[in-house]
């Protein structure tokens, strides 16, 4: 049960089905990511709703991140500037 066809299709799912790998989600979203891997993730990123949404997922993350940390910060800048 082997068709040109079937095979081709086969292809095209498993490139929708390997998704970005967990360090390159995150990486991407610090826009750490190396530039050859660039082009591959953001393909991607067009065709794969669920990467997008883990992006996102992650990108609230950092967000989130950040926002603690700017919360601790000014307080030793302040201080160091009274
Ligand atoms: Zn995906």
């Amino acid at each position: 049960m082997y068709q040109d066809g079937e095979g081709k299709a086969t292809e095209m799912r498993r490139q929708i089905m390997n998704h970005i790998s967990e360090n390159h989600l995150e990486q991407y979203a610090m826009r750490r990511l190396p530039k050859a891997a660039l082009p591959k993730v953001e393909e991607h990123l067009l065709i794969c709703s669920q990467c997008r949404e883990r992006l996102e997922a992650e990108d609230r993350c950092l967000a989130a991140f950040k926002a603690a940390a700017t919360i601790i910060r000014p307080k030793r800048t302040q201080a160091a500037h009274a």
